[in-house]
């Protein structure tokens, strides 16, 4: 194999970003829009911040297809602050929340709900080590305070096709998938995703919120805590992540100039282009049940564990980095975000096919 130098990365996260954006965030960190300023260092209230939050939030909701029922929010605190502030706002110490247990992260959301109320469990397939997305269940209660789902399970590689219309209020984890292909955003009460998978950098979380929901937030909370103080201070509420936000508008910029449905397109053939390496290379092979594979997170392992050690030296050989499963599960994770192009995906493919050549 020719390994021409640069890195292909398939972190799950923080992800590779395209090196665009990342030139662009260099040029701004030295000057800033020739203001002569470093980005890292423009006032949070000033007028050149106070347009790249304008502008972030005006490309969500475009390439989400949102008109001004929905608020657009930067936050701090990543997925593990939604997980808590969720309940915190929207479910009342006698209601109840839905939740739909599709995996690591929704297990971990519905740990944080269960401090502030009662949480019912809808479907979960915990119980099969989740390798396949639970049946959805058949009937869900108007009356829930909110029902949440994974749209993406980034751990175990397992996916949603679609976000589906729920009665209650539907709360949607997104922060693997989000701007990877169409999908139903206004089926959502709440939709929210941490910068560092589809966005840009670790460090900010995007939360979007259909207004009606803002009026049923249940409990007296400091403002850091509540959503109608972050939406009433337009996300700066306290000195935001202005850097992280800032290479988020980078990315969203770059993620509007290529079109949602070509980098669908592009998504849908480099998982197939590596599922299909994974189904076939006798020395690999995946547990996730096929119909619910994820497109963005593909996990599998090798035969055995001598060959699992040598597959990943064979990686770092040839550039392929950051390519082993979660700590949980063991065994083999590309994250193929957007930034990961399908020619890297060939590449990877390729590293494969030779691996079986010499270890035969
Ligand atoms: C990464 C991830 C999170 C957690 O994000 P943190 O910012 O580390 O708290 C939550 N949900 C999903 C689906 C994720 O992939």
């Amino acid at each position: 194999m020719i390994y021409s130098g640069k890195l292909i990365n398939l972190n799950a996260g923080p992800a590779a970003l395209p090196d665009q954006v990342l030139q662009q965030a260099a040029e701004a960190v030295l000057n800033f829009e020739h203001t002569g300023m470093s980005v890292l260092s423009i006032p949070h209230r000033g007028v050149h911040f106070n347009k790249i939050l304008e502008e972030s939030k005006a490309l969500v909701k475009e390439l989400c297809w949102l008109d001004d029922d929905y608020e657009v929010l930067w936050m701090h605190g990543g997925g593990r602050l939604q997980f808590a502030m969720i309940p915190m706002n929207f479910l009342g110490e006698h209601g109840t929340a839905g939740y739909i247990d599709s995996g690591n992260w929704s297990a971990d959301a519905i740990r944080h709900a269960s401090f502030y109320g009662n949480v019912e469990v809808l479907t979960s397939t915990k119980k099969h080590g989740y390798q396949l997305l639970p049946e959805w269940p058949e009937h869900i209660s108007a009356d829930l305070a909110y029902v949440h789902m994974t749209s993406n399970n980034t751990i175990y590689g397992t996916q949603w096709d679609e976000i589906p219309r729920v009665d209650a209020p539907l709360i949607v984890d997104m922060s693997s998938d989000i701007f990877s292909r169409a999908m139903n955003y206004t089926n959502c009460s709440l939709f929210y995703a941490v910068a560092q998978k589809n966005i840009g950098p670790a460090g900010a979380t995007l939360v979007v919120v259909r207004k009606d929901m803002l009026q049923r937030i249940q409990r007296n909370l400091p403002p850091m805590l509540n959503y109608n103080e972050h939406v009433a201070e337009k996300s700066v509420l306290n000195t935001p992540p202005v850097f992280p936000i800032y290479v988020s508008l980078l990315m969203l910029r770059w993620i509007k100039s290529r079109g949602i449905a070509a980098i669908e397109e592009e998504n849908r053939r480099k998982a197939a282009l590596l599922y299909d390496e994974i189904d076939r290379n006798p020395l690999f092979s995946t547990s996730v049940k096929k119909e619910d594979r994820s497109m963005m997170n593909i996990c599998f392992r090798a035969v055995d564990e001598r060959t699992g050690e040598m597959f990943n030296d064979f990686c770092t050989e040839t550039g392929i980095v950051n390519i082993k499963g979660h700590r949980s599960t063991g065994g083999f994770r590309a994250s193929l975000y957007n930034a990961v192009s399908l020619e890297d995906v060939k590449y990877v493919v390729a590293a494969m096919q030779e691996f079986e050549t010499t270890n035969k």
